[in-house]
């Protein structure tokens, strides 16, 4: 990988190991650079997202661990008068877009000679991650809080994951991976780790291509946030190549019950006041401290982007609006339909809307 600096102390990213945050300052390692892409460097001898292994950082030896991400079909349909690109990242081999960060971030570890790894997530990212780290041969220790049920737990558990029930709130499951990664354990997070950033940018390289220009707008469910801001560094890179004309205008949906990013972009620094971390069906995206959260934000600013939110009553509803158009998804990912409804008249077209994670995830 290359690039890759703390985003606190400019310190790069060590030549050994794999630390998930700064080891000299304690700050959030990224990509401070921005990413390049370069039309004549995307090569056909390879599938789904490692067409643009060329944006990726990783040594030219580095093994591809991969399970068939990216490559993601575009469907069109005339929804409210207009003609909608959905993006089906719920195809992804483990049923979310999470496994365009993990096919990466698993691949590097692999390079740094990891061969055990912590992680503290019971939703896709922990599906994701345990999938990949099955694929490279990794035993992966997913901790995850005790109440977490259902098909993505299940799914965890099925490809081999160790699983470490603890007890409590949220905030102990955190306690306890971290207490894990001081003791040495290799901490595989996907919100701290960069790495998988450059792969989550493939879904604005794929959207490019498959439009056959850039959209006006693209719509994106955001809980950490960290695949809005790769799709929008990925258009970067697309405009900075001299693809595009411009950035599209990005719409980053939250839920009512937890929307730090929507609260700030909205009310300033006053709007974190308020914000809660309340129950919600879109418990993908119920993050309340976004780790690249000021990336972010100035990144939707800087590119006339908007932060919406969506009230519970509407998730569901949105979920059915699209089973009806064939597509199914979660209620996490459903949150678009409702931010689309909010936009549809305002934002240029085409308008994309991404959609996250696959419907039988949850039981709901
Ligand atoms: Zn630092």
């Amino acid at each position: 990988m290359i690039e890759i600096r703390c985003a606190n102390c400019n310190r790069p990213y060590p030549q050994q190991g794999a630390p998930f945050r700064c080891e000299t300052c304690g700050g959030v390692f990224d990509f401070l650079e921005p990413l390049t892409f370069d039309d004549a460097l995307v090569t056909s001898q390879a599938s789904g997202m490692w067409r643009y292994r060329h944006t990726f950082g990783l040594e030219d030896d580095a093994q591809a661990i991969t399970l068939g991400e990216g490559d993601t079909p575009l469907v069109w349909r005339e929804v409210l008068g207009q003609d909608i690109a959905f993006k089906l990242e719920y195809l992804n081999p483990t049923g979310s877009f999470k496994d365009r960060g993990s096919a990466l971030l698993v691949s590097f570890l692999l390079v740094r000679g990891v061969q055990t790894a912590v992680e503290d997530s019971s939703g896709n990212a922990g599906a994701s991650f345990a999938a990949y780290a099955a694929r490279a041969g990794i035993q992966a220790r997913i901790f995850i809080p005790d109440y977490a049920s259902g098909p993505k737990r299940v799914q965890i558990e099925a490809y081999g994951a160790q699983v470490q029930r603890i007890l409590g709130p949220r905030s102990k499951t955190s306690e306890a991976v971290l207490k894990a990664a001081e003791g040495g354990a290799v901490y595989a997070s996907h919100a701290y780790m960069p790495h998988g950033l450059a792969g989550y940018a493939t879904a604005a390289y794929e959207i490019y291509e498959q439009i056959g220009r850039g959209p006006g707008t693209v719509i994106v469910p955001a809980g950490q946030g960290n695949f809005l801001l790769a799709i929008g560094r990925g258009f970067q890179a697309l405009k900075n190549a001299g693809l595009i004309e411009s950035i599209p205008r990005l719409v980053g949906v939250q839920a009512l019950a937890c929307a730090p990013l929507w609260a700030v972009f909205k009310y300033g620094a006053a709007g974190l006041g308020w914000v809660t971390e309340g129950e919600t069906l879109a418990e993908g995206v119920r993050i309340r401290h976004p780790v690249r959260g000021d990336a972010l934000l100035n990144m939707i600013l800087e590119n006339e982007g908007v932060f919406v939110c969506v009230e519970e009553e509407a998730i569901l509803e949105g979920r059915d609006k699209l089973a009806h158009l064939g597509l199914y998804v979660e209620p996490t990912s459903a949150i678009v339909w409702n931010a689309l409804t909010q936009v549809v008249d305002e934002m240029p077209d085409p308008v994309v809307v991404v959609l996250t994670g696959a419907g039988y995830k949850t039981a709901h």
